[in-house]
C-alpha cells in the first residue's frame, strides 16, 4: 500500500474516500471494480443499497434523530471519469493508479486527468454517509455508471426506486454557483439521398479546404460565436457555384455531433479554364471571413489545391440538395435566456457531414432548457428534411431539467450561502445536459432539484485538477444543507 497523500488534507473524510478512487481503475465503460468498492462501501457503513446490471448503485442511510418526518434527499455523483493522458506518457487507465500532488491548494494530476470529475462528488456523498457526527434527514445516494459517454449509466437506471424529494446533484464544477437547470434536446442524424454521374470533359479538380478554427463544445462554447467550418465552406461553395460550372465531387466535415466543427473539406470539379477564377474567388473569401471572425478564430485558413482527378461527381440536383440542405440548416444560437440574459437558453449546432455512395450522413444537435423550443427547433430539422426529400433518425433525446422559479432548494442554498460566506451565491443554467433531465423525468414524484460542487479545472484534461479549499467550503455548506432541508 503506498503512503497516503492526502491522509492530513481536511476535510480528511472527503479526501480519504477521493484518495481511494484514484486507485480504481473507472474509465466509463469500465465501472464494475468502482461498483464493487462501492458495495463494500454500503455493506461496511450497514446501507441498504441495489445495484443494477449497468452498474448503478442506489444506497440508503435511514433519517436520523429528529429528522423522521422531513423528506428524504438524494444525493447523485457518477462514478466514471473521462480517461486522458499526455502524449508519451506510460499509464495504463485499466490497471494504473492515477498520480497526482499536492501543489499549494491544488490536488493536481500532471500527466492524465485526475477524476475529480466526479469522484470529488463521489467522495463528498461517500463522507456523509458515513458521517457518524450528525443526524441528516434519511439520505439515498444514486451513483451512476457511464456518465461521460452519453449517460447510458442513468439512462439504465431504474427511476422507480427514487424515494426523496430533493435532488442534490454534486457534478458542478464553480464553487458558490449553483446550478438550477440544464439543456435537453435530440440529437438528429439525416439521410439525404445522393446521386452520382460522369465527370464532364475538360475539368480540373480541386480540393478547398477550411481549417484553423477553434471549434469547442457545441453547447458550453455556443456563446462565443465561433466559425462552423461546414458552414463556410457551404457558403463559399455557393459563391462558387454562382460564377463557375462546379461540380461536387466530395463534402466532409467535422468529427463529433457535439462539437462545433473545426474543419471542413470539398472536392470540386470546374472547367480547366475557371481554376484562377476559383482561387481568386477564394482568396477573396478568406478575406471577408477573416474580418468577419477576427476576434473569435484569429487563425482560419480556407485554401484551394490541386486534386486527383476525380471520375463520377454529385448529379446537379444532388449538389444542389446538399448545398441547399446546409445551407438552411440552422446553426448557432437560436435564443438567449430572457430571466439569465448572459445565459444561451437554446443553440442547434450541424456537428458532421460524411458522403457515402448513396446518401450524405448530416448530424445535428439541438439543445433548451426549455422543452417546447428543442421540440421547435427538432421540427424545423424535420421540415427541412422532409423538404428535401430525406429521411432522419433520433439518435439520443436527454431530458431538459427546467428552472423551476419556486424550488426550495434553491432558496434554502442562497440563504445558507448568504449567511456562511456573507455573499450571494450565482446562479446557472447550465447549456449542456446533466444526469439531473433524466433522474428529473424518471423519479416517480417531482423532484426539486440542484447542483453543486468544489471548483474542478482542466476537466477531461492531462492537468486536472480540484481545489483543497473550495472541497472544505463545499463540505461545510452540504452538512449544513441536509441539516436544513
Ligand atoms: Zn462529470
Amino acid at each position: 500500500m503506498k503512503d497516503r497523500i492526502l491522509a492530513n488534507t481536511e476535510p480528511k473524510e472527503v479526501f480519504h474516500y477521493f484518495e481511494d478512487l484514484t486507485c480504481i481503475p473507472r474509465e466509463s465503460g469500465n465501472e464494475a471494480a468502482v461498483c464493487a468498492y462501492l458495495v463494500e462501501f454500503a455493506k461496511a457503513h450497514g446501507l441498504e443499497y441495489q445495484t443494477d446490471d449497468a452498474h448503478n448503485i442506489i444506497m440508503r442511510r435511514s433519517a436520523g434523530k429528529g429528522f423522521e418526518d422531513r423528506a428524504g434527499v438524494i444525493l447523485q455523483a457518477h462514478m466514471d471519469m473521462v480517461c486522458e493522458k499526455n502524449a508519451g506518457v506510460e499509464h495504463d487507465f485499466a490497471k494504473d493508479p492515477i498520480s497526482f500532488e499536492i501543489e499549494g491548494d491544488k490536488i493536481i494530476a500532471r500527466d492524465t486527468t485526475l477524476g475529480a470529475d466526479d469522484g470529488i462528488g463521489v467522495a463528498l456523498a461517500l463522507a456523509i454517509l458515513a458521517d457518524k457526527s450528525r443526524e441528516y434527514p434519511a439520505l439515498e445516494f444514486v451513483c451512476t455508471a457511464d456518465e461521460e459517454r452519453g449517460m447510458t449509466g442513468v439512462e439504465a437506471f431504474d427511476g422507480s426506486l427514487l424515494q426523496g424529494s430533493t435532488l442534490i446533484n454534486l457534478d458542478s464544477d464553480d464553487e458558490g454557483v449553483f446550478i438550477i437547470g440544464c439543456a435537453g434536446g435530440p440529437v438528429v442524424k439525416v439521410f439525404l439521398p445522393i446521386a452520382r454521374e460522369a465527370a464532364p470533359a475538360d475539368v480540373s479538380t480541386l480540393r478547398i479546404s477550411v481549417r484553423g478554427l477553434l471549434g469547442g463544445h457545441s453547447g458550453e462554447d455556443i456563446h462565443r460565436c465561433r466559425a462552423n467550418s461546414i458552414k463556410l465552406l457551404c457558403r463559399l461553395l455557393y459563391t462558387l457555384k454562382e460564377s463557375v460550372a462546379l461540380s461536387l465531387v466530395d463534402f466532409m466535415g467535422g468529427l463529433k455531433y457535439n462539437a462545433i466543427p473545426r474543419e471542413a473539406e470539398a472536392i470540386i470539379a470546374v472547367p480547366a479554364g475557371d481554376v484562377a477564377k476559383v482561387e481568386e474567388l477564394t482568396a477573396a473569401y478568406q478575406t471577408v471571413v477573416a474580418k468577419e471572425y477576427r476576434f473569435s478564430d484569429p487563425d482560419i485558413s480556407i485554401t484551394c489545391a490541386a486534386a486527383d482527378a476525380a471520375r463520377q461527381v454529385l448529379t446537379k440536383a444532388s449538389r444542389d440538395g446538399l448545398l441547399n440542405y446546409l445551407y438552411f440548416t440552422q446553426s448557432g444560437i437560436v435564443r438567449m435566456n430572457p430571466e439569465f440574459p448572459d445565459i444561451v437558453e437554446s443553440s442547434v449546432s450541424l456537428g458532421v457531414v460524411r458522403l457515402e455512395a448513396e446518401q450524405a450522413v448530416i448530424h445535428v444537435m439541438t439543445r433548451s432548457s426549455m422543452k417546447s423550443m428543442y421540440e421547435e427547433m427538432f421540427c424545423h430539422i424535420r421540415r427541412l428534411t422532409e423538404l428535401h426529400g430525406a429521411t432522419y433518425e433520433v439518435m439520443s433525446c436527454c431530458p431538459e431539467w427546467e428552472y423551476d422559479p419556486d424550488s426550495g432548494v434553491k432558496k434554502t442554498c442562497g440563504e445558507l450561502y448568504q449567511k456562511l460566506y456573507g455573499k450571494a451565491p450565482k446562479y446557472m443554467v447550465l447549456h449542456a445536459g446533466l444526469e439531473c433531465g433524466e433522474l428529473g423525468e424518471k423519479a416517480p414524484r417531482k423532484l426539486d432539484m440542484i447542483s453543486l460542487g468544489p471548483d474542478v479545472r482542466n476537466l477531461h484534461s492531462p492537468g486536472e485538477y480540484v481545489t483543497i479549499s473550495s472541497t472544505q467550503k463545499v463540505w461545510h455548506f452540504l452538512r449544513e444543507l441536509l441539516c436544513q432541508l
